[in-house]
């Protein structure tokens, strides 16, 4: 068995029951009943899947997949990101990845295949596998669909783990491509949530200059609805002074082309965007009002009008969220794994998720935490931390447990 960092605890290998579980419940969004979370299921489908894979990879290839970030990486509220591609070429004007350390030129598919990617995030201790498991978030530092044979194969294999999966896109999505993605979600009875962004028909000249135009992620939107996935429109970033005004017109396209819902989100500003918008001559000065400092540090900028923004969003008939976990948590029919019905952005969706309702048992959730090194005490919503085996333990627990964790000062100092 290869090591891993952090390690988890020796019982995850050695505990592994042989128990039977389905990889993935079957999906059908139809149900209005949410899954049930079994806590004990999560784990033992995890040890099921980390053999599985240990025994089907070469000792070159875990070689290679220990040393990837995806075996580390925090799970965010939106979930585990996990990268497709390496740079982007679209070089948004408002894009943060080169502030991030990648590139506007070269793009490259990224290097692990896709068995490789799913025994890394299997690696990672933070990482539940499962419908009602880790979210999965594609498409934050790039485009993924920029080599779609590539992505496919990937997507293929992150489909086998059988968590939710979601990606942001930008790029044209034909009917064929469309179809791809939906056999493959299809075929294993995993749900996947496309975020297709549009922000702006007046200024994506400039701001988007060398992505697929808007008309074009409407027809993706069309093509993505057409093959029987649920297409969501990405309005972020929502950019003061920029293209607030034209909310109204790229929702009544959005839903006239298929959309189901609109996720939205703030902008964040660093000096290099700053600087790169002043330099297309977008009117910065909303932006500069709202935030006292921009520096290199990615900062949000303030959005009051975001509860007025989610009425309107309601009011063309599309369900509005506020964060995109829940728009994934929507489309697989889970309570969302990072509690927002208990602290979190939560618009009330059709979803309805409900405390005390759709959150496990608490003996399972405590049981199947010590299982992973973690000890914990369950009061009510919350779950207080008793230890801090690994960073980012917190959203394990969440998800776990669907409640909000607690996190004495001392460990947070530690960390
Ligand atoms: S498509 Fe996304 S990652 Fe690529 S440049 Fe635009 S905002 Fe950045
Ligand atoms: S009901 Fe609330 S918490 Fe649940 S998915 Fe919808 S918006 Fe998110």
């Amino acid at each position: 068995m290869v090591q891993i960092h952090p390690p988890l605890p020796v019982s995850l290998f050695t505990g592994y029951s042989g128990a039977a579980t389905t990889l993935s419940p079957s999906f059908s969004r139809l149900s209005s009943v949410l899954l049930r979370v079994s806590p004990l299921e999560l784990i033992e489908n995890k040890l099921r899947l980390l053999r599985e894979f240990n025994n089907s990879l070469s000792p070159g290839q875990k070689e290679r997949v220990i040393n990837d970030s995806h075996v580390k990486r925090n799970v965010r509220w939106c979930g585990l990101t996990v990268h497709f591609t390496i740079n982007c070429p679209f070089q948004c004007s408002y894009c943060y990845i080169e502030d991030m350390g990648f590139s506007f030129s070269n793009p490259k598919p990224y290097p692990l295949s896709g068995r490789e990617l799913a025994f890394a995030l299997l690696l990672n201790p933070r990482f539940l596998p499962g419908r009602t498991g880790t979210l999965l978030a594609i498409g934050a530092v790039s485009e993924p669909f920029i080599f779609f044979n590539n992505a496919l194969d990937k997507l293929e294999w992150l489909a086998k783990l059988g968590n939710p999966i979601q990606f942001s896109t930008k790029q044209y999505i034909s009917s064929v491509m469309a179809e791809k993605i939906k056999n493959i979600s299809s075929k294993y009875n995993t749900p996947i949530s496309p975020l297709v962004t549009i922000i702006s028909f007046e200024f994506s000249d400039l701001l988007e200059n060398k992505a697929p135009n808007p008309e074009k992620r409407l027809d993706s939107i069309k093509n993505l609805r057409d093959a029987g996935l649920s297409p969501i429109l990405f309005l972020r970033p929502l950019i003061p002074g920029v293209n607030l005004h034209e909310v109204d017109s790229i929702l009544t396209a959005a839903k006239k082309a298929g959309a189901v819902g609109a996720v939205i989100g703030s902008f964040r500003i660093t000096l290099k965007i700053l600087q790169r918008l002043e330099s297309i001559d977008i009117n910065v000065k909303q932006i500069k009002r709202r935030i006292k400092r921009i520096d290199n540090v990615q900062r949000s900028i303030p959005l009051p009008e975001k509860k007025l923004i989610l009425k309107k969003i309601r009011d063309y008939g599309l369900i509005p969220w506020a964060s995109a976990c829940c728009a994934n948590s929507w489309t697989a029919n889970v309570p969302c794994p990072s509690a927002c019905f208990i602290n979190g952005p939560c618009t009330n969706c059709p979803n309805n998720c409900n405390y005390p309702r759709d959150v496990p048992d608490d003996k399972d959730v405590a049981q199947a935490l010590v299982r992973l090194g973690i000890k914990i005490k369950v009061k009510g919503s919350n779950v207080l931390l008793l230890n801090y085996p690994f960073r980012g333990v917190e959203m394990t627990v969440r998800n776990i447990s669907r409640r909000v964790p607690i996190v004495k000062k001392e460990f947070k100092k530690k960390e």
